[in-house]
């Protein structure tokens, strides 16, 4: 079955599906996006996506395409073209095309495209048992990592770096130490004291709709929990590392740079919010590991 994409109002083939050269997508990165999570045929987290994305836009004084109960019906629309049961739909908005010329244009009409392909979050579950490893990398994004834009060459870069290392993850690293987050995902670590520590929600970081979701489960499951910046050195020191996002919902991390975490092997502490988290995701959509 081919794929189909959305493209501002029409459902086409993926090799057929194209914007206008002069998109400022395609030309300045002026745009926003979302994936959200697809499983046993239902969004996760779909509210909480919708909600971001709006935010983005407006942060950007990009117009909205449509409605949040227009896009809520697109997206199915697109889920159900593609018959995906576990997967990954993607949303992205633009300015929309105009004349080349940096400022706003005055009469663009927002680009709008949706595109949606199966995964495999058993694989997730596999990395549980055995963790990941991360790289540290120079934090080289702009300011404005709490808008979701399309603008992720640094993110490329970074996540590039980590292939070539053979981690799953690189972890932007500030001047003075701090992890920010990572290329794609939320960083997090668990204190010797058992306190779960991830960055505050700032201008600085993008706050992950999986990272929103965790710190709930985590408060709810009495666990303590900081939202507070940590270095490189303290997740040396730290009991457990491991990191979150929509497409790599919590996974242990066991090696930083080369370095063990802990004792090497997926943490107690890790396993428990796994556990909770693979509860809340079979309460939304009914999906089992
Ligand atoms: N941080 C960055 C820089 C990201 O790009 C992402 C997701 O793409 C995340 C964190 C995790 O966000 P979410 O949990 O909403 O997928």
């Amino acid at each position: 079955m081919s794929r189909l994409a959305y493209v501002n109002g029409r459902l086409v083939p993926l090799a057929d599906a194209t914007v206008h050269i002069e998109d400022r997508g395609f030309q300045f990165a002026d745009g926003v996006y979302e994936v959200a999570a697809v499983l046993n045929g239902r969004m996760l987290d779909w509210p909480q996506h919708v909600a971001r994305l709006g935010r983005s836009l407006r942060e950007l004084s990009i117009a909205a395409p449509m409605s949040d109960a227009a896009l809520s019906i697109v997206a199915r629309r697109v889920l159900a073209a593609n018959r995906i049961r576990d997967g990954l739909l993607y949303v992205q908005a633009t300015r929309g095309a105009a004349r080349r010329d940096h400022p706003f244009p005055a009469d663009a009409v927002p680009t709008l495209v949706m595109t949606a392909r199966p995964f495999d979050f058993r694989v997730r579950v596999a990395q549980q048992k055995t963790g990941i490893s991360v790289i540290t990398h120079p934090e080289i994004r702009w300011q404005r990592r709490d808008i979701k834009s399309i603008a992720l060459l640094p993110n490329v870069l970074a996540k590039q770096s980590a292939r070539e290392a053979k981690a799953f993850e690189a972890w932007f690293v500030d001047p003075d130490g701090t992890v920010t987050e990572g290329s794609s995902t939320n960083a997090w670590i668990v204190r010797k004291d058992g306190t779960i520590v991830t960055y505050p929600a700032s201008e600085n970081i993008l706050h992950g709709v999986m990272r929103g979701t965790l710190l709930a489960l985590a408060r709810e499951h009495q666990f303590r929990v900081e939202e507070a910046p940590f270095t490189t050195a303290d997740a040396l020191d730290a009991a457990e590392a491991f990191l979150t996002s929509t497409t790599a919902p919590c996974l242990p991390i066991v090696s930083i740079d080369g370095n063990r975490i802990g004792d090497g092997t997926p943490g107690p502490v890790t396993a428990r919010l796994a556990e909770a988290l693979w509860t809340e995701v079979e309460r939304q959509t009914g999906w089992r590991r």
